[in-house]
């Protein structure tokens, strides 16, 4: 989705994250310097019984490396490269000034199209290395589940009762199956099981 950019550096990294309002916060982006970043991924995603599968992950990368972008454009109005991320974070300055965490959020609901694609990308590229069984018949693997999906974190005002519940429970699914909490029967509704996913980012 963002293609490479020699002008800023981005770091990688794993740790404890304190809780926040109960919830589990997944990643973290922080400025360190001009034109660095340094994204810390919650290590109880990683490993442990709160484990998320790697789905979850490269979404949450996803999301943080957006921040990054966010953060360095506030800085620099350096746009990335790509045209339809570009457009996007346009369109949001165009009527905003201010850059806070929320706003970022605020704006990446203009891209989750392009969040979507570029995971469904990172979905079937692999496919056949990673272990990939959906329990959830009843929504189906499509360019929609990719864009709930994207959906963790981000303002759902607007959206419909039936888009937000499905939305939470893709969430759900992908955030907690590494436990198996979710176990439908064959034809069983999942809207009859799962309340919203739990993450947060900060
Ligand atoms: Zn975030």
């Amino acid at each position: 989705m963002i293609g490479a950019n020699s002008n800023i550096r981005v770091t990688i990294t794993q740790g404890p994250i304190a809780r926040k309002n109960g919830l589990r916060v997944a990643a973290t982006t922080s400025p360190t310097s001009l034109n660095n970043y340094l994204i810390t991924l919650n290590d109880t995603t990683l490993s442990g019984n709160e484990r998320v599968l790697d789905l979850a992950i490269a979404r949450n990368i996803m999301h943080e490396m957006l921040h990054a972008y966010m953060f360095d454009w506030a800085d620099s109005h350096g746009f990335p490269t790509n045209a339809g991320l570009e457009a996007a974070m346009q369109k949001w300055f165009q009527y905003n000034q201010y850059f806070t965490n929320a706003d970022q959020h605020a704006a990446m609901t203009n891209m989750v199209t392009f969040m979507g694609e570029s995971l469904s990308s990172y979905y079937y590229s692999t496919f056949n290395t990673n272990n990939r069984s959906f329990p959830i018949s009843d929504i189906p693997i499509n360019s929609r589940y990719f864009e709930d999906l994207c959906w963790q974190g981000l303002p759902k005002t607007g959206l419909s009762p039936a888009d937000m519940l499905r939305i939470g429970i893709v969430i759900k699914v992908e955030n907690e199956r590494f436990n198996g909490p979710i176990n439908l029967a064959q034809g069983q509704n999942p809207i009859n099981v799962a309340p919203a996913g739990k993450d947060i980012c900060q």
